[in-house]
């Protein structure tokens, strides 16, 4: 596609969940003007939870996509630029930055504050990938409706996937959780909560081998590690909750990152390899992935970002 001639601006956020929105107030309050652009999914993965229960500030919990219009009217309040887009490619070679955007819009930016977050994980079946939207679904809220009343599966043993079991069970008939090892990775809460709720059954030990269905699915093929069991359990529904990969594909070659893909932070700072562009949220965070230690990360993104175009004189 043509490339467009370039738009110069001084801070350029790329990304929109608790991270982005938090580095945007910050930013805009400091006066650094800055133009955020809010991704594939605008309010990142609380979009797609409920109850948010641990956010301090809300002794009643709050919605998940409730608390994302918040962090954004704050942003837009505070004179934040915010658009729809997709950054498809960087080059961090040079300053000022170049970013694009839709895969054809040029900004060239004095600073960048990565908040790309992290997406869910796919288990890998060929089956899994065809009935994908036809019954496999990797969001309980967004897709659970479909299934009231009926049988559903779900796979992983997280926080998350504890958390979508009992919002299943609520709709469904019956959450048949597979879990690979004898235990769960949940938190001791959530696991209680799963275990004790009689329409969730779970499969210890197991592992997925097929989802069967032509059209949709009709039922979930898994084995026993253990015995080597096989059983097929009939579901409508096939839910996976086995976790995230950080969003950082564009930056590969560019910026350090684990072999996971998580991006390289100077610890205590949100500074990546090349002086001016900073990361914060999921995207560099493989151990505490809260939205509230994601927003914090953004403020000190923000706050570094402002640091570095004082002392270059960009500010
Ligand atoms: P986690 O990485 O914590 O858990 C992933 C789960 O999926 C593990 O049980 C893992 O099994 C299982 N798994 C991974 N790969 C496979 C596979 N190929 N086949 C079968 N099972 C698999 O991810 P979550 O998304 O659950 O949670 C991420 C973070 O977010 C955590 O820190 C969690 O505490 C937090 N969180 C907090 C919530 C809250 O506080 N309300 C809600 C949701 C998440 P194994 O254990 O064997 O590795």
């Amino acid at each position: 596609m043509e490339k467009t001639t370039p738009e110069k601006v001084q801070l350029l956020i790329i990304g929109s969940g608790p991270a982005g929105y938090t580095a945007a107030i910050y930013a805009a309050r400091a006066n650094l003007k800055p133009v955020l652009y809010q991704g594939i999914q605008p309010g990142g993965q609380l979009t797609i939870t409920t109850e948010v229960e641990n956010y301090p500030g809300f002794p009643d919990g709050v919605q998940g996509p409730e608390l994302m219009v918040h962090f954004e009217k704050q942003a837009q309040r505070m004179g934040a630029d915010l658009r729809y887009g997709l950054a498809t490619a960087v080059d961090f070679s040079k300053h000022p930055f170049q970013v694009t955007i839709d895969e054809e819009k040029q900004v060239e930016a004095d600073a960048v504050i990565i908040a790309t977050g992290a997406s869910a994980k796919w288990l890998g079946l060929e089956s899994e990938q065809r009935l994908n939207g036809y019954g496999v679904s990797a969001c309980a809220v967004c897709d659970g409706f479909f299934f009231r009343g009926k049988e559903v599966a779900i796979v992983g043993a997280g926080d998350t996937a504890a958390e979508e079991a009992l919002y299943l069970s609520k709709l469904c008939s019956t959450v048949h959780m597979i879990v690979r090892r004898d235990e769960m990775r949940a938190s001791r809460i959530m696991q209680d909560r799963v275990k004790a709720t009689p329409n969730i059954k779970i499969y210890w030990n197991s592992v997925t081998d097929e989802i069967l269905g032509e059209k949709s699915v009709d039922a979930v093929r898994i084995h026993n590690t253990q015995t080597d069991e096989k059983i097929e359990i009939p579901v409508k529904g096939f839910f996976v909750a086995i976790g995230h990969q950080p969003n950082s594909d564009i930056f590969k070659g560019q910026l350090d990152m684990d072999e996971a893909g998580y991006l390289k932070t100077v610890p205590g700072s949100a500074k990546t390899n090349i002086e001016g562009v900073f990361a914060s949220g999921d995207v560099q965070d493989k151990i505490y992935r809260q939205a509230v230690t994601a927003a914090g990360s953004g403020c000190m993104a923000a706050l570094d970002a402002e640091r570095f175009l004082s002392e270059k004189g960009l500010h």
